[in-house]
């Protein structure tokens, strides 16, 4: 007989921080309604600005007694339109503007600047220019030396500095800037826990990055941060499982992805991603106006609502805010309204991962296997793992376990990354000479995580051998 229906929360909330939400009274109360992780944007703001808002995330987590995760996305080849003037450029429908290549300013009635100095040599007659998340568009008439010649097909009023997305065409940019070497070693130097490659394409990318952030890390003396891959262009969709080996996480960056793909592919896409990942046993964050309308009203839409609701069922790791929380009016009562979505989805019966044998290839797999089934049949309260086995801890959230997976850490840096994967709980245990069941047992009813009488199953292990013990009764 099971006592326990503690079903914590399984699917993460990772919260971008800003404006709205950098004073630690704001991150406090998010933090209470369910944050997880904190996102810091690098294509906002200076080193000040961010140090400040880790040293806030970090001094607030810990006088809360949270695991906040920090996770830093770096800007990536993003392409913008150049400065513009305060007022920005009216493009009027039918009409034809042009972009250069060779000009860094605004230049009167000349062409528009744009930050991507190779754009001439990509793009042809005949391809879309999506500009400012899609708002406006324009299609490419020729192409004059550096000069993109373009008309009008959906105008407005362009703003400097905003995105442009090339649906039809394949950019070569350089997919580590000279910005994000910059900002990478800075985060490595203030032991961010995840780093997040946008706009990537290559595979290779990972493994370059990877190497920089280790030796930063090592030259530091602090743990390396675990590389992620923001998937966000059709050419990230076509390289999917290649980019998922190199990766330890990834992020579905919806917003550029709907102007690079048919908008009609995205949910399909999320469904097919969520589905590698979870089999692959590294956590996925679904990312993008979420909840957006609540940026500027109280109350999400109920097609919002859904959208969060969904994406728990579709089984991702983790949902995100972007605005909503960094620049909008109700931070905390966001996270709040997200929180109750994934609680009310989680609950439900379409919560429910099969559990099928012809997974398992191997011990490891076993494992996980016959405690995912034990949690099922409800026999068990808890799962208890060392962090030194963490193979086999990241592979028990692909079954969704509706008990806690207790992962026992002796580093605040691995705790700090796992807790992205839906259902883990990591815990503190600090190195000692006894053996890992009495200590993290003793641990686990002190933190008031787990009970005396609780029916428990321990993984432990080393040096290639694996136990499992069933304790309590
Ligand atoms: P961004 O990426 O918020 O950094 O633009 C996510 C997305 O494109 O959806
Ligand atoms: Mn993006």
């Amino acid at each position: 007989m099971v006592y326990s229906t503690r079903m914590s929360r399984r699917t993460r909330i990772v919260c971008t921080i800003g404006p709205a939400s950098s004073a630690p009274s704001v991150l406090t109360r998010m933090m209470r309604a369910g944050m997880n992780v904190a996102r810091l944007n690098f294509s906002h703001g200076t080193h000040a600005e961010h140090e400040v808002l880790l040293r806030n995330i970090r001094s607030c987590a810990k006088k809360a007694g949270k695991t906040v995760g920090i996770l830093q996305d770096l800007q990536g080849p993003k392409i913008r339109v150049g400065a513009l003037p305060e007022g920005g450029v009216e493009l009027h429908q039918g009409q034809k503007v042009s972009f250069s290549t060779a000009i860094d300013g605004y230049v009167v009635n000349g062409p528009l600047p744009v930050t991507y100095k190779n754009l001439h040599r990509d793009v042809r007659a005949g391809h879309r220019i999506l500009l400012d998340d899609g708002f406006f568009e324009v299609v490419v008439t020729g192409v004059k030396g550096r000069v993109i010649h373009t008309k009008v097909v959906h105008g407005g009023l362009l703003k400097s500095r905003k995105g442009m997305n090339l649906p039809d065409t394949k950019v070569t940019v350089d997919p580590f800037t000279e910005k994000d070497h910059e900002d990478l070693l800075f985060g490595v130097a203030h032991g961010v826990d995840w780093v997040v490659l946008s706009f990537l394409t290559n595979p290779d990318v990972v493994t370059h990055v990877r190497r920089i952030a280790t030796s930063a890390a090592r030259s530091h003396g602090v743990l390396s941060p675990w590389m992620m891959a923001k998937i966000e262009t059709a050419a990230a969709v076509e390289r999917f499982d290649d980019i998922l080996e190199c990766v330890d996480g990834i992020m579905l960056g919806r917003g550029d992805l709907g102007l690079e793909i048919p908008m009609e592919e995205v949910p399909i896409v999320q469904k097919e991603i969520i589905e590698k990942c979870r089999r692959a046993g590294k956590p996925v964050i679904i990312a993008t106006h979420m909840l957006d309308s609540m940026t500027r009203n109280p109350r999400a839409t109920r097609a919002e609502v859904s959208d969060v609701a969904n994406a728990v069922l579709d089984h991702a790791d983790a949902v995100m805010l972007s605005a909503e929380s960094a620049s909008g009016r109700y931070p905390a009562a966001t996270v709040q309204a997200m929180a109750a979505v994934i609680d009310e989805a989680e609950q439900s019966r379409f919560d429910a991962v099969d559990i099928p044998t012809s997974d398992v290839d191997s011990p490891a797999h076993a494992f996980a296997h016959s405690v995912a089934v034990m949690a099922s049949r409800e026999l068990i309260d808890a799962i208890v793992v060392p962090a030194g086995l963490l193979d086999v801890a990241l592979i028990l959230p692909r079954y969704r376990p509706h008990v806690p997976i207790f992962v026992g850490c002796e580093d605040e840096s691995i705790a700090r990354k796992i807790i992205l994967s839906a259902g883990v709980v990591p815990f503190i245990l600090p190195l000692d000479a006894g053996t890992f069941l009495p200590r993290s047992h003793a641990m686990l009813i002190r933190l008031g995580l787990m009970k005396a009488r609780d029916h428990i199953v321990y993984i432990t292990g080393g040096g290639g051998a694996l136990s499992l013990t069933v304790y309590g009764g």
